[in-house]
């Protein structure tokens, strides 16, 4: 799983992939993980491109 303190914002909230950093268009649920900020800890939940990227683009 990625370090969530390596993320962007945009990573953290969903809206890019957690792994490539591209805004997502067709996503999937990678994990969550939990994120300290300061004092606080909270669980964000990581989305990563459909398919999924860097893992070779033959499809069925
Ligand atoms: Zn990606």
């Amino acid at each position: 799983m990625p370090d969530p303190d390596t993320l962007t914002g945009p990573q953290l909230e969903g809206w890019h992939c957690a792994l490539c950093g591209r805004r997502l268009l067709a996503d999937q649920f990678l994990g969550s993980v939990e994120w300290t900020c300061g004092s606080s800890t909270r669980e964000v939940e990581l989305w990563v491109c459909r398919p999924l990227c860097g893992e070779g683009s033959d499809s069925a």
